[in-house]
């Protein structure tokens, strides 16, 4: 991509309506723009990032057996008559009215229509289990929409009616906490959160401090489930088992979700399937959701600096910048569109600046997009053979010879 052709318009300060760092630093990184409360849409830079965190999402889940589909953002509101979730839901779901007058819904969540299409398919225990997914809008009339992607009204989601969650926020940078938490509307009477530490986040958890002091990059797993975490209305003093010295009371941002509801939905919506013995049972469900595009956000809370973003390898809209400082002298031109068509011919992705503007700016713009290696190209030093690279996530720079660029970063990106 060449920012010339892009379109990535960078603002200098973030609008006074945005509360927390990384609503306003995606503001200011043009990667969205508000539509209306808590509906944005989302610039090419902020898709790209999307795209990532969603396709993450996706391995993982196909990783773990599970079967991708797709439902629609409307739903009739027949079968959440049924389920009795119509009423019960209130003013969070929005109701919409066709042309025929008949009521209809924007889908806040999807229980009722995977049951549907379950019943209408699965008869048997034998054709057992089935794990279902989808990466789809939702909306919800939240009461009060706010800190940018993190609380939207519209927000992308990932809901599949078991897995290796943790290793899908691993993947992303991020050390997920896993803890039981309430079933809220959703309902069943058994459910787990899966959090990020964050000062601006919305819960109050109770950890094990050791837990702050984990590297995603070698992270085991079952080791991170081992450590002691609860949401705040789930900690009882009392019985807590570590002492006080371990335990930190802190701020988390909820990225995930899971819920065991049994036979409630099965029950209502018909979702029976014969037994071993022929009898005809309702079959048990479960619901698991990601918060995709509120992971765009949460990342960025975790990973950023005052000068912007400092995207984790594995999420960058671009792996590389080239940064040209002089894209009028012919010597940088020629360095910078040599080390572009190699990027773009092997499948890196690259964006050349070759913008003509000031170098403060050019600059500044690339630390706050974030993009984790940044080659800068400057008429006085490649005089002497010589070009910059800045390691964005250490924000680290040094010189090296022109003609070993493509080794070093082939070398960083192979790790
Ligand atoms: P919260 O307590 O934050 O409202 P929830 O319990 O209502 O979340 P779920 O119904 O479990 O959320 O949805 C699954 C995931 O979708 C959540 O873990 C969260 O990451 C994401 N999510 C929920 N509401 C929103 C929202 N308004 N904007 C962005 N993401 C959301
Ligand atoms: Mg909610």
């Amino acid at each position: 991509m060449k920012y010339s052709n892009f379109f990535l318009p960078t603002i200098k300060d973030a609008p006074s309506d945005a509360e927390i760092i990384s609503h306003k630093l995606m503001i200011r990184a043009g990667m969205i723009k508000q539509s209306s409360a808590g509906i944005y849409s989302w610039l090419p830079l902020g898709l790209l990032v999307l795209k990532k965190i969603e396709q993450i999402v996706r391995e993982e889940q196909n990783n773990a057996g599970a079967v991708e589909l797709l439902m629609p953002t409307i739903q009739s509101s027949d079968l959440w008559i049924k389920s009795g979730r119509y009423d019960d839901y209130g003013k969070e779901m929005l109701r919409i009215t066709d042309r025929s007058g008949r009521e209809m819904l924007y889908g806040p969540t999807n229980e009722e229509l995977i049951t549907d299409i379950f019943q209408s398919h699965i008869n048997s225990y034998k054709d057992l289990p089935k794990n279902l997914y989808h990466i789809q809008w939702k909306f919800r009339d939240e009461v009060r929409p706010r800190f940018g992607v993190m609380r939207g009204r519209e927000f992308l989601m990932k809901d599949n009616y078991s897995f290796d969650y943790i290793k899908t926020f691993i993947r992303m940078g991020l050390t997920p906490i896993s803890l039981r938490a309430e079933t809220g509307p959703i309902g069943g009477n058994l459910s787990h959160e899966f959090q990020i530490l964050a000062k601006t986040g919305e819960s109050t958890l109770y950890y094990d401090k050791k837990l702050e002091t984990l590297n995603p990059e070698t992270i085991d797993p079952n080791e991170l489930q081992s450590f002691y975490a609860a949401v705040d209305d789930q900690h009882d003093e009392k019985n807590c088992p570590i002492s006080n010295e371990d335990l930190k009371i802190s701020k988390g941002i909820e990225v995930g979700h899971i819920f065991y509801f049994g036979t409630k939905y099965s029950e209502k919506l018909n979702a029976f399937v014969q037994d071993k013995s022929g009898k005809n049972v309702p079959v048990h469900m479960g619901s698991y959701g990601i918060g995709v595009s509120r992971l765009v956000g949460a990342i960025i809370e975790a990973y950023h600096d005052e000068k912007g973003i400092r995207w984790p390898l594995e999420v960058a809209p671009f792996k590389v910048s080239i940064v040209n400082l002089m894209p009028e002298d012919q010597d940088c031109a020629t360095k910078s569109s040599e080390y572009y068509e190699y990027f773009m011919k092997n499948n890196i992705e690259v964006i050349l600046d070759d913008r003509i503007c000031s170098i403060g700016k050019k600059l500044s713009d690339n630390e706050l997009i974030g993009t984790p290696y940044q080659i800068i190209i400057g008429k006085r030093d490649l005089k002497d053979n010589l070009v910059e690279i800045k390691n964005r996530q250490n924000n680290e720079s040094e010189k090296i010879s022109s003609s070993s660029v493509i080794d070093f970063i082939n070398n960083k990106l192979k790790k």
